[in-house]
């Protein structure tokens, strides 16, 4: 790997998804060869830039901030990042979402960027969609040596957006799943006995809570689920702006005893949270009319790795965390009866989760290791 400027608009402190993977990816790389240009943030408990300087001054490698809260790629930063470029003497650089920032690449190639590579998310598959920002993405790609996507799904959008040979030069790289924290006996009993549901069959789903991800199916399946499997629990993890809604429709539908919500947990309670489901299960559906969209479901590979079946909705990406059939069942988003089916088949025979779990636990193994991905993001810089 050449040193690498790191040019990214998502970066904590600032919470999220893409901030965690930018940063977890960062960190696996050589430290001296590392060099973040990041938007700064004025979020966190003063909103005074503190935070941010706090966790900049921990980090192995120099973060550079920009005095803006967004990075576009006008001629300032454009001029800013090539001077950081050569001042620290990189020759790689890694734009942490592909879009917009990409669209300096030629710019930083001229300035003595010898490969440029571009990450993809979930919104790179909705700019893909529409006429103006699908041209934008073309060129992106056209500057760029390797454009990076999460899954199958992604891939496929993104393509068709790319030139012939821009596509041919793609390369999966997902966020990676921890498995040292996510494992199989990580206090799942506890959690039950502090809960009250020890000897009770629990279905956990773990997400945020909203429309999409289905725990509104979950609740409309609980009737069945009950019918075949009187003492089941569905144990809901995760807070969002759904959470009175759910609640309202647990109650609605008569199965509010068999339901609990966690509400938002901190991380370090996540794995036991886990552990504590017999099955996981998040049957997510696509929303307006494709907008709304899984790009991969990282939780179904966080409960793999924790050796649980899964049962994944069909919305996106979702299916690309899953091996069909192998470590659980993808069934069609908002289809409580397909859920239900799938949720009681697992509930009753406990080999066929042990088998599943094992093989998911597995697959994360070989394919999901955050250090098996770093090395690839390595090869390409
Ligand atoms: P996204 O929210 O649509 O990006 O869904 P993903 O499935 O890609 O990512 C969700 C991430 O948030 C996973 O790593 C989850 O484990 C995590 N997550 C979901 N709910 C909670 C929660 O209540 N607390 C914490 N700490 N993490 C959560």
């Amino acid at each position: 790997m050449d040193k690498t400027l790191i040019v990214t608009n998502d970066f904590p402190p600032r919470p999220g998804g893409i901030q965690a993977f930018v940063h977890s990816m960062a960190c696996r790389l050589d430290p001296g060869q590392v060099v973040v240009y990041a938007s700064t943030w004025k979020g966190g408990q003063d909103g005074d830039g503190t935070e941010v300087a706090v966790f900049d001054a921990e980090q192995p490698f120099p973060v550079v901030r920009d005095r803006t809260t967004m990075l576009l790629p006008t001629p300032r930063v454009t001029r800013q990042a090539a001077g950081l470029l050569r001042e620290h003497g990189c020759t790689s650089v890694w734009f942490g979402a592909a879009a917009p920032l990409g669209l300096m690449a030629p710019a930083l190639r001229r300035a003595g960027a010898r490969r440029l590579v571009g990450t993809t998310h979930g919104h790179e598959a909705a700019w893909a969609q529409l006429p103006a920002s699908r041209r934008l993405l073309r060129r992106i790609g056209e500057g760029t040596d390797t454009i990076t996507y999460l899954g199958e799904y992604t891939r496929s959008r993104i393509a068709d957006a790319l030139t012939p040979a821009a596509a041919a030069r793609m390369v999966q790289l997902p966020p990676g799943v921890d498995e040292k924290t996510f494992h199989p006996g990580s206090g799942g009993d506890a959690v039950r006995a502090r809960l009250g549901l020890a000897g009770r069959p629990v279905v956990v789903c773990v997400s945020r809570l909203v429309p999409r991800k289905g725990q509104d199916t979950l609740i409309l399946a609980m009737p069945r689920i009950l019918a075949a499997v009187p003492d089941a629990v569905l144990l809901v993890v995760g807070g969002g702006p759904y959470a009175g809604e759910l609640r309202k429709l647990a109650a609605r539908t008569g199965v509010a005893e068999a339901v609990r919500f966690t509400g938002p947990l901190p991380w370090e309670e996540l794995p036991a949270h886990y552990g504590a489901g017999d099955v996981f299960a998040m049957p997510c559906r696509t929303r307006r009319g494709g907008l709304d969209v899984e790009g991969l479901g990282i939780v179904y590979l966080e409960a793999s790795a924790t050796g649980l079946p899964v049962v994944a909705g069909d919305s996106g990406g979702a299916p690309d965390a899953v091996l069909d059939g192998e470590t659980g069942w993808v069934v069609r988003g908002g289809s409580p009866e397909q859920a239900a089916d799938r949720i009681v088949i697992l509930l009753g025979d406990p080999e066929l989760r042990r088998r599943m779990g094992e093989r998911g636990r597995r697959w994360v193994e070989e394919a999901w290791r955050w250090d098996i991905l770093a090395e690839r993001l390595k090869s390409l810089l």
